[in-house]
């Protein structure tokens, strides 16, 4: 493997994530993208909502029943000489600190819109953690086929409320029953929408400008003239497409389509794979880590109990830099620790490969034997660390006790991996007489929690609310916390308090002004 093979592979990797609001379409695009992209070979293999089959990214039988996806998966396939990889991201809005996680191995996103919604509040906040980041974004406005908001409001909207600049690429010709298909306003041709059969689409058919007296023919006099009124629109008031702003997260692409009919996603994936940006050098505490750099990766997610057939718990690994080989010797940063690398997985949901060799933009599995934790880096080099990596600050606190004292044991195991998880977090009443505490950033997590903890440790457990609404880490190791009853410590025993709401919280701290509280620990 020469420098130039690794550039090589570096440069055809497009690593992203979809973000957006549940029910936009994001599981029905992401199964499009994998029928197009030869990873599937029938539609209907991966939706779940919609019947007898299930989501390849949707192990669990609790997302089974209620047709939502918990966790995070990596799904890869070969298109147009690129490889892609798709971070497939939980849509419900419980489950944000997850998602954000793997946001942070991407290195771009995909906002898919309902076109009759337009932009809605978990878009929003995704779209915000995107842009703390800085990675750029592509825009997909789905369910055409359905009557659509004006698609000059969409993206007054998505300008409005997002705060950057939104560049059509494609324009719908009609929506709903009267939806033909979309004008590329790059290449000038027409891509014509047949609603027949049901996931089929005909060719593109070229025309020479929106002038093209053909159009009339293709789509009817009225959407033609419509068309035309609408091209001189975009073309004396927006911007042309740049593509450096784009990559800046200045401005945004937008594409239209129709998930669910297949239409518009093939066109799209044709240019995502031209537009999105290759793997992004890494920020760690030494500087930027370039992708040539030999080899460094970095854990975004732990999963435990991925499936009934393999018990055990899943590092994710995105490869920041350099080649990754199985069985290879490297370093675990935090710990100094040196580690072989020898059961690596690429992750395609339920079924494993085993694999020998990835490149960085590339998600790997790890099975992790208890060392790995979310930010932890592994490299050929010792003194590689991350810059930071976000953690969420919980919102909702219930206390938790096996329902049978007997199983103690394996509650406290359940509670320590699904923490380590990030599923939820723990704090120990300091008195040690009481039950723990947990803490989510929303509620659903708490059932997930309860489901985890019945079906893979086998503990039924008593939950019960408390009122606290506020949590907050001290800093320093001021004494005489005890006086507190508030007071508890998180997993790593740093001291945390928590409080009954945020007048709670403004009413203590004026009453100790020696405490200074932090809604994160300073030291992750
Ligand atoms: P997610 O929650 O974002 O993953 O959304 P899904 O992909 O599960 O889609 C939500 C619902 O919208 C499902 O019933 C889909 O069949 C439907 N849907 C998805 N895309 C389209 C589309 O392009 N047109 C129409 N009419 N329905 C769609």
């Amino acid at each position: 493997m020469t420098q130039s093979d690794l550039s090589h592979e570096i440069n055809r990797r497009r690593t992203f994530a979809i973000i957006s609001h549940p029910d936009a379409g994001k599981t029905t695009i992401t199964e499009k993208l994998l029928l197009y992209g030869g990873a599937i070979h029938e539609a209907g293999s991966v939706t779940a909502r919609e019947g007898s089959s299930h989501t390849k990214s949707d192990w669990m039988s609790m997302e089974q029943q209620r047709g939502i996806s918990i966790t995070s998966s990596a799904l890869s396939f070969e298109f147009d000489g690129h490889h892609v990889n798709l971070l497939d991201t939980p849509g419900h809005q419980d489950f944000s600190e997850d998602t954000y996680r793997t946001l942070t191995a991407a290195d771009s996103a995909l906002m898919v819109l309902d076109a009759a919604r337009g932009v809605q509040a978990q878009t929003e906040k995704l779209f915000a953690v995107c842009r703390n980041r800085g990675i750029p974004i592509l825009t997909f406005v789905n369910k055409m086929d359905r009557p659509a908001q004006d698609p000059f409001e969409l993206l007054e909207q998505v300008e409005k409320s997002l705060a950057i600049r939104a560049v059509p690429l494609t324009w719908p010709i009609g929506d709903g029953p009267d939806f033909r298909g979309v004008y590329d306003l790059e290449g000038k041709r027409v891509l014509l929408f047949e609603r027949v059969v049901r996931g089929r689409t005909r060719a593109p058919v070229s025309v020479a400008s929106v002038d093209d007296p053909a159009l009339t023919e293709l789509v009817g006099a009225e959407q033609h003239a419509k068309l035309r009124q609408d091209v001189e629109l975009i073309e004396g008031a927006i911007e042309p497409f740049d593509p450096e702003a784009f990559l800046a997260g200045e401005v945004t692409p937008v594409f239209f389509g129709s998930a669910i009919t297949n239409f518009g996603v093939e066109h799209f994936l044709s240019r995502f794979v031209k537009l999105a940006p290759c793997p992004a050098p890494l920020h760690t505490t030494k500087g930027e880590l370039s992708p040539e750099a030999p080899f460094t990766g970095f854990v975004f997610k732990l999963q435990a109990n991925m499936s009934k057939h393999h018990r055990d718990r899943t590092a994710f690994l995105r490869i920041a830099s350099g080649r990754f080989e199985r069985g290879m010797e490297v370093v675990h940063t935090r710990t100094g620790r040196e580690l072989r690398l020898s059961r690596a997985h690429t992750l395609f949901a339920q079924d494993r490969e085993s694999i020998d060799v990835a490149y960085p933009g590339d998600i790997v599995g790890l099975v992790n034997p208890g060392v790995f934790r979310i930010g932890d880096v592994v490299s050929v080099s010792k003194d590689v660390h991350l810059e930071g990596f976000p953690r969420f600050t919980p919102e909702h606190f219930n206390a938790v006790t096996p329902r049978d004292v007997s199983k103690r044991k394996a509650f406290r195991k359940g509670l320590e991996q699904l923490a380590e998880e990030g599923v939820v977090q723990i704090f120990y009443p300091t008195d040690g007489a009481r039950d723990p505490i947990i803490g989510a950033v929303g509620q659903l997590q708490f059932e997930v929690f309860e489901h985890r903890m019945n079906e893979e440790y086998g503990v039924d457990l008593i939950m019960s609310s408390t009122n606290y609404k506020v949590v907050r880490w001290l800093a320093g190791e001021p004494d005489n916390l005890a006086r507190f009853a508030k007071h508890v410590e998180d997993d790593a025993g740093r001291p945390v308090m928590l409080f009954t709401s945020s007048w709670d919280l403004d009413y203590t701290a004026k009453q100790h002004p020696e405490l200074e509280f932090l809604p994160q620990p300073r030291d992750l």
